[in-house]
């Protein structure tokens, strides 16, 4: 028989059932999960009613805010209508083509095909198989190398977290997985030496050379890089940075995936990250905004480069998840893009309320504890240091941003910390007030840390 769960058992049930992702899960059970009932707007209420400002918006996805009952009911009417059809072999549903259509238009004159996943990671794998798939049906049968980068976060899967640069993660697993090569990073406060930022981000710039030469360019398919690397700390690039890279990419004849699972769907101002930094992608995974994260869905948009040959020449892709354009995702998706345009969400983003949080994040980088407060649009980043006129870090960069991060969420605003960097990234529907809540916050935190350095 089934026993009632009650509320106030579901510490316990979890820590007995229930492994989270990237969690030590022995620490979780001592300390206890917090467990997240509702949400409005940018706040979100635990299980002791505690409210919180949730200026990381889930997991960089919540774009439109929480409680938009027009999302709800697109997917309450879609699953009454059609709750599930699939996409292989020849049918689609209506929600899934417009959903097609839409991500189009906004992705830029080139970028005019969608191949939908149910994640970002998923995505990863989808336009690694493609680029390959791609190069191959041109003849091209050695194009197989991929080069990403050093502190890049692509997923989880096998291909995406191969993909991906962190090494903590390769080593569990036996990844990456044989055909991925990773050069530097534009992270120029830690890595840039005493070169200029603009020095620095043409120097990483060209190890992107350097490796396809390395690599024989008639072995290399693709290059992948995020916009700005997220999860890595909002690296934001030098402006001379992405330029350079697209160059390179058009010279040496390889494909250019820009990794929009963060970036797309507003965060920088722009649609997409790519347009911010104004170069043109070939392949370019989405995910999280894409739906506001209200039903799982991905996909990676695709250029006409590429598209023409997978329709044109390649007859069937052996590809696709059951899932991939599920018809109530799409629905969600549609009515949340819906919401982005109608309330212009991108352009006050870049008009509104992007220039005001950048006035007052920015305004964190004169804090004695601050090396750099960076930020494009919604994604922000301050670099906790040890000593700003040095730029030296603390000896234990996990710890440091672990416990300043512990005193936002103890004052009711959830950030994130990667390493000795505290990362924003709230709801595009963020106020002018709950902007300075989040900065105050944090300010606090930084200064507890200072009377409590280790
Ligand atoms: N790519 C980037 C840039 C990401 O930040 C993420 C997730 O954080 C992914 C891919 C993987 O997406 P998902 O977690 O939906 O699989």
């Amino acid at each position: 028989m089934n026993k009632p769960v009650a509320h106030s058992n579901l510490g316990a049930i979890d820590a007995a059932h229930h492994l989270h992702p990237f969690s030590d899960m022995k620490k979780l059970n001592a300390d206890g999960t917090r467990i997240i009932h509702r949400a409005e707007g940018v706040n979100i209420w635990d299980q002791n009613g505690k409210k919180y400002l949730d200026a990381f918006a889930g997991l960089w996805c919540v774009n439109v805010g929480y409680g938009r009952n027009e999302i709800a009911e697109a997917a309450y009417r879609q699953m009454q209508e059609l709750p599930y059809y699939n996409t292989f072999f020849g049918t689609t549903t209506p929600p899934t083509t417009l959903l097609a259509q839409k991500i189009a238009s906004h992705a830029g004159p080139t970028l005019n095909h969608v191949f939908f996943t149910n994640s970002g990671s998923e995505a990863s794998d989808t336009w690694f198989r493609m680029a390959r798939v791609y190069w191959k049906v041109l003849g091209h049968e050695t194009k197989t190398q991929v080069i990403a980068r050093k502190n890049a976060y692509h997923g989880s899967t096998v291909a995406g977290a191969s993909l991906g640069g962190m090494q903590w993660m390769h080593e569990q697993g036996n990844l990456p997985i044989p055909g991925i090569h990773h050069i530097g990073q534009p992270y120029w406060y830690a890595e840039g030496g005493d070169l200029s930022p603009e020095e620095f981000g043409l120097k990483v710039a060209r190890e992107l050379e350097a490796k396809i030469d390395e690599l024989g360019e008639e072995n290399v398919a693709a290059f992948v890089a995020e916009p700005i690397q997220g999860a890595g700390g909002v690296i934001v690039p030098p402006e001379t940075y992405w330029p350079e890279i697209s160059r390179i990419c058009k010279a040496r004849n390889i494909l250019l995936v820009s990794d929009e699972v963060i970036c797309g769907f507003g965060r920088l101002g722009s649609w997409f990250g790519h347009q911010h930094y104004g170069y043109e992608p070939d392949l370019a995974p989405v995910a999280k905004g894409l739906s506001s994260g209200y039903l799982p869905i991905g996909g990676v948009i695709v250029s006409d480069r590429v598209a023409d040959v997978m329709i044109g020449e390649l007859g069937d892709f052996y590809h696709g998840y059951t899932y991939s354009g599920h018809p109530v995702c799409a629905a969600a998706a549609l009515e949340n893009i819906r919401i982005i345009e109608e309330e212009g969400l991108v352009e006050r983003v870049r008009d509104d309320i992007g220039p005001y949080f950048t006035e007052a994040w920015r305004s964190l980088a004169d804090h004695e504890m601050v090396g750099e407060a960076v930020n494009v649009g919604l994604m922000g980043a301050v670099q906790i240091t040890a000593d700003k006129a040095t730029r030296r870090r603390f000896e234990k960069p996990d710890d440091i941003g672990t416990l300043v991060r512990n005193q936002c969420v103890a004052n009711g605003v959830i950030l994130r910390a990667t390493g000795d960097r505290m990362l924003a990234s709230p709801p595009l529907v963020i106020s002018r007030s709950e902007v300075d809540q989040t900065v105050e916050t944090l300010r606090n935190a930084l200064d507890w840390l200072k009377d409590n350095r280790p």
